[in-house]
């Protein structure tokens, strides 16, 4: 009997901007989910990071620029990622996201965990490499204390 599978539903759009390590991984994980992805990078070498079987937009300029956003249609999208090297450029991209498209859930990267307050005064979710690190480091070293007492 031949067996039918509903193809899922490509509702969401992921706008990502900065197409380095984190921003690549992420897009290609996204696709591949079947998400609807758009990234952005203001160097064209930057998307060769992307897989082959990456199935989303790429769009290479400056995501500093009012337009860039507008033509990837950040107004139509359900999430923006913004994982740029700069925590400046993070948080202006994240903050004309907010201001200019009245987008509610913005992500952002940020180096310098102390500039923290700063993002969520603006209502912007953060993602700390360096915090994320001590946490995980942290459940490591439990676990070797856990170990050391049986
Ligand atoms: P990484 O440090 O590996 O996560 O890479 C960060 C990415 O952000 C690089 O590919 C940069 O080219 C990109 N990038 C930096 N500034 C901008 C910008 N203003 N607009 C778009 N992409 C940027």
């Amino acid at each position: 009997m031949m067996k039918y599978f509903r193809k899922k539903e490509k509702t969401n759009y992921t706008v990502i901007v900065g197409c380095g390590r984190l921003g690549a991984s992420l897009a290609n994980t996204l696709s591949d989910e079947g998400e609807n992805v758009l990234i952005i990078d203001n160097n064209k070498d930057s998307f060769r990071k992307l897989s082959p079987s990456y199935g989303g937009l790429t769009l290479m300029g400056d995501a500093t620029d009012i337009d860039m956003l507008h033509e990837a249609q950040v107004e139509k999208a359900t999430t923006v990622v913004v994982v740029t090297n700069s925590d400046n450029t993070n948080i202006m991209v994240a903050q004309m996201t907010k201001a200019i498209f009245k987008k509610d859930h913005v992500i952002a990267r940020l180096y310098d965990p102390e500039r923290e307050f700063v993002y969520s005064e603006l209502g912007i979710n953060t993602i700390s490499p360096a915090v994320l690190s001590v946490n995980e480091i942290r459940k490591l070293l439990s676990y070797k204390e856990e170990e050391a007492v049986i």
